[in-house]
């Protein structure tokens, strides 16, 4: 029997990793959805990027999902020189919104609003927290700060204000330009940064317009964990963005929240990504170190649908071989009983909640060998695969779009069906499948789920039992 594939990756492009090669060699180790990074690149490189995967997904038959990470108000220090400047614990060094050419006494912050929200006695992290400096006095354009822990600082660095409510919008003017970009585009996903209250998620939404992307909240501030429950009732899903969650909260939190977090999106039915510095040693290194290991597989078990790699394939020196890695981290654990009782929110009690509840209860009785999403019930998929059956989920659409969204999800495995298909010829592609990939036998039991009459937009509302039968007997 093949094994299948329940947790899904997500591998970011970049430089290391963008060539039509290393993108086949990705997709060929088991990459589910590449992750394009809006803080770099240009719109027109991101739709050549996203052009070349679909090339190349196409040719390999796989639905390969395209998520594209909104790049959001991320602030960073301005230049300094070449080589960086080291800046020692307890010297004196100067945030300013002159645009002076930076020293190892003073950098430029084009953030526009520093001297407004620093207040004496902050804290201002940066390069991603290796740095902390306090801040002593504000006069005019300057923030005056001690260094309490030194290093290294080069140019352009990350600047994280924690405990300072920043008075920025979410969406910067960029976003704002690069969804409309990806609206015109055939982005699977988006991804919006530092999101903080769900009316973020709502204008990002307009912004897409009619186009009906799911948005995903990447959540890496304070105030998205205090508005969680709001954030996820107008989200598609979450990404626990751990690289900027881990500075602007105590690092010593993510594991708890990452926890709480993977929870509330399963009962919630929510696509949920763990994301940064998962296998971050393999930048450089050919092999992951064991705490990595582990938190690979603590992620998929706290109920991620995919563990995503960042630098590791964007920059790294061997992308396809993490990958790899990954897949056998994510296969291995993939064996361990998983499955939920789940009791989703009332307001997501529904035909399809129930449909799919009861799905898995009747598979588990039936030790059936899959369950089957008929075309026009991905809802359905979506909340089947919150369940976490130990079986695969054949789901079955006609829209390409559809099938590359549902492959980001656990256990989902996509099917292509032709439009306006008749549910015998559903039922008989599912059973092609089972057989071809022996996940199932002739004459094993599979259940499968549907919105009857098909293909008239109705909900799903019918669990049929059915019996694996070979192409010649039906
Ligand atoms: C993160 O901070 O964990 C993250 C995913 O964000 P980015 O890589 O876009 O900075």
């Amino acid at each position: 029997m093949n094994p299948f594939k329940y947790t899904k990756i997500v591998a970011t492009l970049g430089p290391a990793s963008e060539s039509p090669d290393q993108i086949r060699r990705l997709i060929a180790a088991g990459t589910d959805c590449f992750r394009l990074n809006f803080s770099h690149g240009t719109q027109e490189s991101h739709a050549a990027t996203l052009q070349l995967v679909r090339q190349i997904s196409h040719e390999l038959g796989r639905y390969v999902a395209v998520l594209a990470d909104v790049q959001g108000p991320k602030l960073r220090i301005g230049k300094l020189p070449e080589a960086g400047v080291c800046l020692e614990d307890g010297q004196s060094f100067v945030l300013t919104q002159r645009a002076i050419d930076g020293s190892a006494s003073a950098v430029h912050s084009p953030y526009e609003y520093l001297t407004q929200d620093l207040q004496k006695g902050a804290r201002v992290l940066l390069a991603d927290g290796s740095i902390e400096l306090l801040v002593e006095r504000i006069a005019d354009q300057d923030v005056h700060c001690k260094v309490l822990h030194g290093g290294q600082l080069f140019s352009k660095k990350g600047m994280n204000l924690p405990g300072t409510t920043v008075s920025v919008e979410t969406l910067t003017a960029k976003d704002r330009q690069d969804l409309e970009f990806i609206a015109r585009n055939e982005f699977d996903l988006v991804a919006v940064s530092f999101v903080r209250r769900a009316a973020d998620i709502k204008q990002a939404r307009e912004i897409l317009g009619a186009r009906p992307i799911p948005v995903l909240a990447k959540l890496e501030r304070p105030e998205a964990i205090d508005n969680l429950n709001a954030i996820l009732e107008v989200a598609d899903g979450v990404m626990v963005a751990r690289g900027d969650l881990g500075v602007e909260m105590d690092f010593a939190r993510v594991p708890g929240i990452q926890k709480q977090i993977l929870q509330r999106a399963t009962v919630r039915g929510k696509w949920a990504i763990v994301a940064t510095e998962m296998l971050r040693s393999m930048v450089s290194q050919s092999r992951p170190t064991r705490a990595e290991v582990t938190d690979v597989a603590n992620a998929v078990i706290d109920g991620a649908d995919a563990v995503m790699l960042s630098e590791e394939t964007a920059v790294g020196q061997h992308p396809a071989l993490v990958v790899t890695a990954m897949e056998r981290i994510t296969g291995e654990v993939d064996r361990l009983d998983q499955s939920g009782k789940l009791h989703f929110e009332a307001d997501i009690i529904s035909f399809a909640a129930g449909a799919a509840g009861a799905a898995v209860s009747a598979a588990e009785r039936l030790e059936a060998r899959a369950i089957v999403a008929l075309a026009g019930s991905n809802v359905t998929a979506l909340l089947l695969s919150k369940w976490r059956p130990r079986i695969p989920i054949l789901a079955l659409s006609s829209g390409q779009a559809t099938l590359r969204r549902l492959n980001v999800l656990r256990g989902v495995f996509p099917v292509h069906i032709r439009e306006n298909s008749n549910m015998e010829e559903q039922i008989r592609l599912a059973d092609d499948v089972l057989l071809e990939q022996s996940w199932g036998r002739a004459g094993d039991t599979v259940v499968v789920v549907g919105a009857i009459p098909l293909g008239q937009g109705k909900e799903t509302n019918s669990i049929r039992f059915h019996r694996i039968r070979p192409r010649e007997n039906w």
